[in-house]
């Protein structure tokens, strides 16, 4: 192929936004000439390669979006540690159906049983099936909103709250969240009522939500709103973080005050 010829083509692919076809032409083109490739098979190899190319682009950018505290995923989670969860139900939410519908989802429990993990893992599956998530702390999202009220642009936070397809807002119940926080958490639950999914983890049960909020008046209307179309994950069991220490010899046995006694004996 003559060298203008190739530039052309560079160019073409520029304007046309092929990056990765533009950035391969010459390889391309020598090895569909090497192994004597059907037009058909070029095709299929060039315009594949960009449409994968592009897909990945796309997918690490709304993961860069979502801000998501660690990477991971459902295939690292270890089902037989936690046998209160029913994998099923999580290979359901997988599908993200729940979201195409504006369900919600709550994953209660307490710490180091992987509601977080399982969070981020669901979070980046939505991200794979090209929808936007986004994820937050409770505390980060009270004090967001704080904010925005105190700078009188609540409102344009509300709406870029309400955008994402999946909101996911983590640690419910760890830090006693006041009247104005309370009120500003009841906006958003409202704002995204039925339209866009939110995904709760909380260390506490919804009974004692009167108390993290505060109140139990808005803490019902919350719970109303959030629980009308739910999926509860309740989880149970020993804290995965126990575990691990153990296993790497750092808590005695007798030291794993949170675990059940014949847990706590097993050695290493
Ligand atoms: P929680 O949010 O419930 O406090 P995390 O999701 O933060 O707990 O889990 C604590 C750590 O243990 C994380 O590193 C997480 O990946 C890991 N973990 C928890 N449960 C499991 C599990 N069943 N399989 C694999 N890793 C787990
Ligand atoms: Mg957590």
């Amino acid at each position: 192929m003559s060298t203008p010829q190739l530039e052309r083509l560079g160019g073409y692919c520029e304007r046309l936004r092929l990056h990765r076809v533009g950035a391969e032409l010459s390889t391309l083109l020598e090895q569909a000439a090497k192994k004597d490739l059907s037009y058909s098979d070029f095709l299929d190899e060039v315009l594949g390669l960009e449409v994968q190319s592009k897909h990945e682009k796309h997918l690490a950018m709304r993961v860069s979006m979502a801000r998501f505290p660690f990477h991971k995923t459902l295939e690292a989670f270890d089902w037989k540690f936690q046998p209160s969860i029913n994998p099923k139900v999580i290979k359901e939410l997988a599908t993200g159906r729940f979201i195409a519908d504006g369900e919600n989802v709550l994953l209660l429990g307490p710490p180091g049983v992987g509601k977080t993990h399982l969070a981020v893992a669901l979070g980046l599956r939505a991200c794979e099936l090209g929808l936007r998530a986004m994820f937050t702390t409770a505390a980060g999202l009270i004090a967001t909103l704080g904010k925005a009220l105190y700078e009188n642009r609540l409102e344009e936070r509300l709406k870029l709250l309400t955008q994402p397809k999946l909101l996911i807002i983590d640690e419910i119940g760890y830090i006693p969240i006041d009247r104005q926080g309370a009120n500003l958490f009841f906006q958003l639950v409202s704002r995204r009522y039925e339209r866009g999914s939110i995904l709760l983890t909380s260390n506490q049960s919804v009974g004692a939500w009167g108390e993290v909020f505060g109140d139990t008046v808005i803490a019902s209307a919350i719970l109303d709103r959030l629980l009308n179309h739910a999926t509860t994950v309740n989880i149970k069991g020993e804290s995965y973080r126990l575990k691990e220490k153990r296993r790497a010899g750092l808590l005695r046995a007798n030291a794993a005050t949170d675990a059940p006694a014949e847990l706590a004996a097993t050695p290493g």
